[in-house]
């Protein structure tokens, strides 16, 4: 399952340059636990693959998220931890 849709411009995430410095600060990706749609807080200055683990604050189960970037847009697909 692949998600991910850019934030509303926010002066905020702007301190997370990558490149052009347009990269998402963040992706909206459904828990593939419990299915709630949940932000994903993205690193644009850690690479340009991520893959790492993080709870969701729904269900406080784990998953494994995946992060890829093309350009400043990040895909991000999270998947459960025994997948
Ligand atoms: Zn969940």
């Amino acid at each position: 399952m692949m998600v991910g849709f850019p934030d509303p411009p926010d002066p905020l995430d702007e301190a997370f340059p990558l490149g052009d410095g347009s990269a998402d600060g963040a992706a909206w990706a459904s828990c593939p636990y419990c299915g709630e749609l949940c932000e994903i807080v993205l690193d644009p200055g850690g690479g340009s693959r991520q893959e790492y683990v993080e709870d969701c604050p729904v269900c406080c189960r784990p998953w494994r998220v995946e992060v890829t970037w093309a350009g400043g847009a990040a895909s991000v697909s999270l998947a459960t931890e025994d997948e």
